[in-house]
């Protein structure tokens, strides 16, 4: 059987070094060029494999906590790409029931990938 081989150029975001890698697979094998550190390995790695990153978005609050007010959330953690929109959707569907503060959790387990989605702003008792 053919091996899948596949190459990705990445510009490495862990520190302000930025090293330059090409990250290849060949069938279970990755290997990372470019890296000068253990960190920016595991990152073209996970690049290639499964990239993550933040997601900011907004929540609707239900207009008996506020008036015409989306709340701005966050991921807390870089989320799988492969996610980005259906997560969106996924805050867009929902509407905040209750006052919260900066940092409290508005969607826990977001889609079920580990990630919670945090509020970046109050919103105070009406
Ligand atoms: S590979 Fe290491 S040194 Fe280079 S940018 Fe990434 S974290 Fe920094």
């Amino acid at each position: 059987m053919e091996e899948i081989t596949e190459t990705k150029k990445v510009t490495c975001t862990v520190c302000p070094r930025g090293c330059q890698m090409t990250v290849t697979r060949k069938g279970e094998e990755v290997t990372v060029e470019g890296a000068t550190c253990a960190r920016g390995r595991a990152y073209g790695r996970e690049e290639l494999l499964d990239p993550k990153r933040m997601i900011t978005t907004t929540v609707r609050v239900s207009p008996q906590i506020a008036e015409d007010f989306l709340l701005p959330v966050r991921s807390a953690s870089p989320v799988p790409k492969k996610l980005l929109l259906a997560i969106a959707e996924a805050c867009r569907g929902t509407t905040l029931d209750r006052a919260v503060k900066i940092g409290d959790v508005v969607i826990p387990d977001v889609l079920g990938c580990g990630v919670d989605m945090v509020a970046t702003a109050d919103v105070p008792e009406k």
